[in-house]
């Protein structure tokens, strides 16, 4: 019998958890509902998980709402704590499916920390590569249906592409030290790109 200490680290290392990184308008909500169904993950989106909050009236929903509406990130430590909560929810899930986390150098270290505890890591950081003008025009279309406040406005959608240009860009070059980033290109139909995705993921993963 192996001490507890390794059946839990052999448990936990069969798991398998993504990070789904791209701009907004990239296609990371789309194409997560697709990969959670086909691979059994537990999808962890920050930006759904803040516009829950929002729709609660929650302390928390109304201070992130006056940063959102400007296209600005929320702070780290609130992010943080959202996704520390939910890994703890979730504890015997298969593998985690990250979409608009980790936004910021800050939450990618935060987030290794966390998944060390729990014994595992991220196994890959897939990058959707998609240009700026069909980002804006995907944008912008979305918001005739989406009832989403940013992004109903040429202008917030802009500082939003500039605010991942500043922070969020930088947490590839972090994973690209660990080798862990692959660009998938962005553009094409949704099936398309589901299929370079899948190709990705079995690739790295036994399921
Ligand atoms: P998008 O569709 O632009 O990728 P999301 O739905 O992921 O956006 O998030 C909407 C907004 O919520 C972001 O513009 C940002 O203000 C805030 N937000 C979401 N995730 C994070 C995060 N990890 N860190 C900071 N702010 C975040």
């Amino acid at each position: 019998m192996q001490p507890l200490y390794l059946q839990n680290t052999r448990l936990a290392s069969s798991m398998f958890n993504i990070i789904l990184f791209g701009p907004p308008g990239s296609g990371k909500g789309t194409q997560s509902e697709k990969l959670i169904s086909a691979y059994g993950l537990k999808h962890l989106s920050t930006g759904d998980l803040l516009r829950g909050e929002i729709s609660n009236k929650t302390p928390l929903g109304l201070e992130a709402k006056t940063l959102i509406d400007k296209g600005l990130l929320v702070p780290d430590e609130v992010v943080i704590g959202m996704i520390s909560s939910a890994l703890d929810a979730n504890p015997g899930a298969k593998g985690f499916l990250f979409d608009g986390f980790p936004r910021t150098r800050a939450q990618a270290e935060a987030l290794d920390k966390l998944l060390k505890l729990k014994n595992t890591e991220i196994g890959v950081v897939l990058a959707l590569d998609v240009s700026e003008e069909e980002l804006v025009n995907r944008l912008m279309n979305r918001g005739l249906t989406s009832g989403r406040s940013d992004d109903t406005n040429e202008n917030i959608i802009r500082e939003r592409i500039a605010e991942y240009n500043r922070k969020t860009s930088p947490v590839a070059d972090y994973y690209r030290e660990f080798d862990k980033v692959v660009k998938i290109k962005g553009e094409g139909t949704v099936d398309e790109i589901f299929e370079l995705l899948k190709k990705e993921i079995d690739k790295r993963f036994d399921h």
